[in-house]
């Protein structure tokens, strides 16, 4: 499913609507050994949209996700989605010459200044996010809820999800959520989350 990132951009308006930045993928630098960010997430491309009843001018960065993140992870998400807006891909946007002379809508067009650059600046200093969910979840308790791959049902997986009455009270609250699909064997063994790791703990009672 997707995971929907947005929130207010700034400077200018409606003459950004639907403006994308697709030669840049977010995902693409997360470095999945250092930086907190969750493994089932994917993707991310930006763009922006102008609501024309709220004269206001929105970045949106659109993941995939195999699964509804802990809220824990949905704050890695977010910072990290907002270091890109700012530092990252965003910036670099920013200072590409953007060619705003034909979407350049103010009323005195001798105002427009070709050595300008007219890019939307995706971050502002305060700047609040919103993070949502579109689409169905399509096979959760056939899904590793690590790295999304789909497992035959019974087949190479712990269903470890089913024995929440075994786990500390702050990993049952903190996991009652999202915790619904198993984990293959493949990530048991080479990338266990925070859960698994705290339910082999309990099983094996060491
Ligand atoms: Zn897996």
């Amino acid at each position: 499913m997707k995971l929907i990132l947005k929130a207010v951009s700034q400077k200018y308006g409606s003459m950004f609507d639907g403006l994308e930045c697709d030669d840049a993928v977010f995902c693409d630098y997360v470095n999945r050994k250092f930086d907190k960010f969750p493994e089932c997430v994917t993707g991310g491309y930006m763009r922006f949209e102008y609501n024309k009843k709220l004269e206001t001018l929105y970045v949106i960065t659109e993941y995939e996700t195999t699964r509804k993140l802990t809220k824990e992870e949905e704050q890695q998400v977010i910072d990290y989605t907002q270091g890109q807006w700012s530092d990252g891909i965003g910036e670099g946007f920013e200072q590409q010459p953007f060619s705003g002379e034909e979407q350049w809508n103010d009323p005195n067009p001798e105002n427009f200044n070709k050595d300008v650059v007219y890019n939307p600046s995706p971050w502002h200093n305060g700047q609040k996010v919103t993070l949502s969910y579109e689409g169905e979840d399509p096979d959760p308790y056939n899904t590793c809820r690590v790295c999304g791959d789909h497992l035959p049902e019974g087949m190479g997986r712990s269903n470890d999800y089913l024995s929440m009455n075994i786990m500390p009270r702050e990993y049952q609250d903190k996991y009652a959520d999202t915790i619904q699909q198993p984990i293959c064997a493949y990530c048991e063994d080479e990338k266990p989350d925070e859960y698994h790791k705290e339910f082999m703990r309990k099983f094996y009672k060491k």
